[in-house]
């Protein structure tokens, strides 16, 4: 075990650290001990209602006890075990996650592979994990919506398939998987890659051939979205931006779309804000941290 995970779990409540990272979990053990992880768990659904995932998907509760107090919410893209390790250095005992901890289902847990071990540090240190994947994503302020605010879009809308689900409190919740909006100014395309670039730290970002015409409606899909190309396209978008797609679904677009594709981390990378305003807006004096782990397991060389 690690010195600093031993270390960790010789804190008291209330023990004043030294360290940066310990003050900041103080001061979360201060400020939130009224709020159950239950209590963020339903504001999360409330904004994105479990309902509106894709029949594929596991988002929700993945580990852990939600009666219990939060001592602080680490928020994050990915749950590896570097991003539990970091939650029990902060003194985190919630983990809010965009993709799924347990997304294929676990016959077994025994530390066999990176998922498993995951899981057993998270159980073992007392962590719940809660995951908001595909309802995030087809949910209004979401994180298509997320993506086109980066971008600077206006007046953005929903297109692709319409999604409705009933909320935990009852309520009629409409969502779509698809977001299309305007460029306050039409843009040249290659100033267009270029925006995409430096918003999304994006290292080389995969397009088609450069739209000669200017790009004033964009439509936007994090994470895997070329699914939703032809939606696009029907829906009247200049360019469409997603995180991944497949090389032969390039072909055959060329001056009716710019295709700009910027990565499946990049195009989901600002999910945690969202989470963070959700939490500090619903149950103010939760303690909110943005995960310091790159978990982008993607490298270019
Ligand atoms: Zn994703």
């Amino acid at each position: 075990m690690a010195d600093w995970l031993k270390n960790n779990k010789k804190r008291t409540k209330g023990e004043r650290q030294t360290d940066g990272l310990a003050t900041f979990s103080y001061l979360c053990i201060l400020n939130s001990q009224d709020v159950k992880i239950i209590e963020v768990l339903r504001a999360l659904e409330r904004f994105a209602p479990l309902p509106l995932q894709e029949s594929f998907d596991n988002a929700g509760l993945q580990t852990g006890l939600t009666e219990t107090e939060v001592s602080g919410a680490l928020l994050c893209l990915d749950v590896t075990e570097a991003v539990v390790a970091e939650a029990v250095a902060t003194g985190c005992n919630l983990i809010v996650s965009h993709h799924p901890l347990i997304f294929h289902p676990l016959r077994h847990i025994s530390g066999g592979n990176d998922v498993q071990r995951a899981v057993m540090m998270a159980i073992k240190n007392d962590i719940a994990v809660v995951s908001m994947h595909t309802n995030m994503d087809n949910a209004r302020g979401g994180v298509n919506f997320k993506i086109a605010d980066k971008m600077g879009l206006e007046k953005c809308v929903f297109f692709g398939e319409r999604k409705c689900a009933t909320a935990i409190d009852g309520t009629e919740v409409q969502g779509g998987n698809g977001v299309i909006g305007s460029l306050a100014k039409p843009m040249a395309a290659d100033d267009f890659i270029k925006m995409l670039k430096s918003q999304f730290d994006v290292e080389c970002v995969q397009a088609n051939q450069l739209l000669r015409r200017k790009i004033e409606r964009v439509a936007v899909c994090g994470g895997a979205g070329s699914f939703l190309l032809g939606d696009a396209i029907k829906a009247g978008a200049d360019a469409f931006v997603t995180g991944e797609m497949h090389y032969h679904e390039y072909f055959g677009h060329e001056q009716e779309i710019q295709i700009a594709v910027i990565g499946h981390f990049q195009s989901e990378q600002y999910t945690n804000e969202i989470f963070r305003e959700i939490i500090e807006k619903e149950c103010p004096g939760v303690k909110t941290l943005l995960t310091k782990t790159c978990t982008n397991p993607i490298l270019y060389l």
